[in-house]
């Protein structure tokens, strides 16, 4: 065990409360600073309820701060993907082969809050929220005004950035100088929309999947709730042809949903007025020359490496990332040793799940509607059952395992070169078994 710190996270979302709660727990006194008003007095995002999914990395920090099972017990298991086409008909694609994996759909706003109480019942963790804060990276020192105006300053021995995209920590350091970063949008947003339960609280649509209706350059996703309604995201180009600059009349709303996603028209009452209500939002990848600032500060999860959201995964890797850290400054007594290892160690993870979720982008606007795509996820499936130990898909390397996402890149790397060698091999030998026959060799 180190020394005990005094260590300050900026943002309470879902990374600030997990990390001081793993911080707490290994002695050090941890301050999180939110600057929104605290989501348990005041409601979490004007009362929408939005989900994410929840995969082996996030389950694995969760079970460290004693809260695997409580958020389990809430969440609705997704066990695989159901593709909507135009015509109505359903395609159910399970994610795994293994009876029982699946990944759970788990509300944002549930879990903030559940988060946030296991940090406040730390006896070693202050919780701060409508704080606006500034940050000196150089001495670890912030100083935030309160909302009733009164001004605060706090000293540490680290500051931490989990203030999400937008970090104003990884804004200091770039200012500073000390590390580089940049945004890169794609040029889609994305907007959520509702289905509400049915009759008595039931389910309008299969419960146990996560619902795409994948059409190539914008599609719609739906994932459960557990009070039996599916939180809808359209991921649509921002300009241009079907894109949410084009399709914002009511009429032109209406008439886009039924010529396109006509079997979800009649189970959306309230379709143009959430569309016509809810924002829309950027969506983009945050890339930074290196996660900390001397042994002052450091950054964890979107603040570090915000991702695009088609795996799935950027809360997961946040978890991830906040386990890391945790470990790091557990194991070195020299905090600026800890911040190098951390960064060392997540940086290329951040990297590869960056790029794993561009990718899948692509797949599951486009390819998931694919016969030939459908095909391919055939035998990758038969390839899993028949050498479980040698071919494991690349998603369920990312979502049911904890191998660090770089590792995971690599090995598919060598995995595709290893297919193409041994493709080579049969083209040769098959060549020679037919020179042979016909009696050349
Ligand atoms: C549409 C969409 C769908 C997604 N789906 C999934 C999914 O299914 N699975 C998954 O794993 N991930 C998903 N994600 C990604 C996930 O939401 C993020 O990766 C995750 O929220 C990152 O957590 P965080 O704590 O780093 O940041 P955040 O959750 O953004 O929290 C940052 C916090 O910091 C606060 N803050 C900001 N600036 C300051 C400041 N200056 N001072 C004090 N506080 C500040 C904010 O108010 C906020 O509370 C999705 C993202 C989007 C956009």
């Amino acid at each position: 065990m180190s020394n005990e710190r005094r260590i300050t996270i900026i943002g309470g979302g879902l990374a600030g409360p997990l990390l001081a709660c793993l911080l707490a727990d290994d002695g050090h006194d941890v301050a999180v600073l939110e600057q929104r008003g605290d989501p348990r007095a005041a409601g979490y995002e004007g009362g929408r309820s939005i989900n994410l999914a929840l995969s082996a990395r996030g389950i694995e920090a969760l079970e460290r701060i004693e809260l695997k099972q409580q958020v389990l017990d809430e969440a609705v298991p997704m066990r695989g993907r159901m593709m909507h086409d135009r015509d109505g008909n359903r395609a159910f694609s399970p994610y795994s082969i293994i009876p029982g994996e699946a990944i759970n759909s788990v509300s944002r706003g549930g879990l903030n809050c559940t988060l946030l109480d296991a940090a406040e019942s730390r006896p070693n963790v202050q919780l701060h929220f409508g704080v606006d804060c500034s940050i000196d990276v150089e001495q670890a020192g912030v100083t935030w005004t309160n909302s009733d105006g009164t001004s605060v300053s706090r000293s540490a021995d680290l500051v931490v950035g989990a203030d999400g995209a937008g970090s104003a920590v990884r804004e200091a350091m770039c200012s500073h100088g000390s590390i580089k970063a940049r945004t890169d949008f794609i040029d889609s947003g994305y907007k959520e929309l509702s289905i509400p339960p049915g009759q008595g609280g039931s389910f309008q649509l299969e419960n146990d999947a996560l619902h795409i209706w994948p059409r190539e350059r914008y599609m719609m996703i739906a994932l459960p709730n557990a009070d039996g309604s599916f939180t809808c995201t359209c991921f649509w180009p921002l300009e241009g042809e079907a894109s949410f600059e084009e399709v914002s009349t009511a009429d032109s709303v209406m008439d886009f949903f039924q010529v396109h996603f006509p079997d979800a028209v009649p189970l959306m009452p309230d379709l143009v007025e959430e569309y016509q209500a809810n924002p829309v939002g950027p969506l983009g990848t945050v890339r930074c020359s290196s996660y900390h600032h001397d042994d002052t500060a450091v950054l964890v999860g979107d603040a570090a490496h915000a991702i695009v959201p088609f795996f799935g995964q950027g809360m997961n890797a946040a978890f991830q990332d906040c386990l890391r850290l945790a470990e790091a400054i557990r194991d070195h007594d020299d905090l600026s040793k800890a911040l190098v290892h951390y960064d060392r160690a997540q940086r290329p993870d951040g990297e590869a799940i960056a790029e794993f979720s561009l990718e899948n982008f692509i797949e599951m606007q486009d390819k998931t509607a694919s016969r030939l795509f459908r095909f391919k996820q055939r035998i990758r499936k038969r390839l899993n059952r028949m050498f479980p130990k040698f071919y494991v898909p690349r998603y369920n390397l990312v979502s049911f395992t904890t191998i660090p996402y770089s590792k995971i890149q690599k090995h598919l790397i060598v995995r595709q070169l290893a297919l193409v060698g041994v493709l080579l091999v049969l083209v040769v030998v098959v060549k020679l078994i037919i020179l042979r026959i016909r009696g050349t060799i």
